[in-house]
């Protein structure tokens, strides 16, 4: 599959690339024969209505992570790679340190990750370990760096800053003025401003902010 094949089929699914890394021969932690790894996630626009026309969107629990699975999974198949994913442990894959290794993902000032184009509002939906050596997108310029760093400063509740994150205290703000949190997506996510370059959709922001707030 040329990487144009590859990115017709990753379109057709509303994923991209976010980023990639070279694997050394036999190292640990990757299935055997790796030598790339590519993480995948929403291409916007349009991803969430895409997600919402799948037949994962059953009512059943969990159905983006479903869908991940099978449209991940049969993506590796068509490419002799295996399917890895960051949730369905433990034990769970280094998915945070593999973003980083990517030189296209970052530790936020306030600990979460921040993408070069998706900004504090990425999402990793998977990733594929292929035996190729194959191209991966280069390493790009922290953006953090030329940022007056608004994501420090955001929550309302100061639940989430340089300290880390208070999950108590910002469930404790949800519950009683959070309501722009609840239909738009955390404040701190949204404040920075590679996020406001990206097009996802609120709703799909206030569906992550259900789960995570039941
Ligand atoms: S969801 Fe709202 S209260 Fe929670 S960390 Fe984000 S901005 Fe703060
Ligand atoms: S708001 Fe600025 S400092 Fe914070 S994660 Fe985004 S780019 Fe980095």
């Amino acid at each position: 599959m040329t990487p144009a094949d590859l990115d017709a089929r990753l379109s057709a699914e509303f994923l991209e690339i976010l980023g990639g890394f070279a694997v050394a021969e036999g190292e640990e932690g990757f299935p055997p024969g790796t030598r790339t790894v590519l993480l995948l996630g929403p291409r916007e626009p349009g991803f969430w209505p895409h997600l919402l026309a799948q037949p994962e969107w059953d009512g059943a629990p969990d159905p983006v992570d479903r869908w991940s699975r099978r449209v991940v999974g049969r993506l590796a198949c068509d490419l002799g790679a295996k399917a890895l994913f960051p949730f369905g442990g433990p034990p769970y894959h280094p998915f945070y340190a593999w973003a980083l290794r990517t030189g296209r993902c970052w530790p936020s000032p306030v600990r979460l990750l921040v993408h070069a184009s998706q900004g504090m509002l990425v999402s990793i939906r998977g990733a594929l370990a292929l035996r190729d050596e194959v191209a991966v997108p280069p390493p790009v310029a922290q953006p953090c760096e030329t940022c007056a760093a608004p994501c420090r400063t955001a929550c309302p509740a100061g639940a989430l800053g340089a300290a880390g994150y208070d999950l108590p205290a910002c469930h404790g703000w949800l519950d009683t003025d959070g309501a722009d949190c609840l239909t738009g997506g955390c404040l701190v996510r949204r404040a920075c401003p590679v996020s406001a370059t990206y097009a996802r959709m609120p709703e799909q922001s206030a569906y992550h902010m259900r789960q995570f707030h039941r």
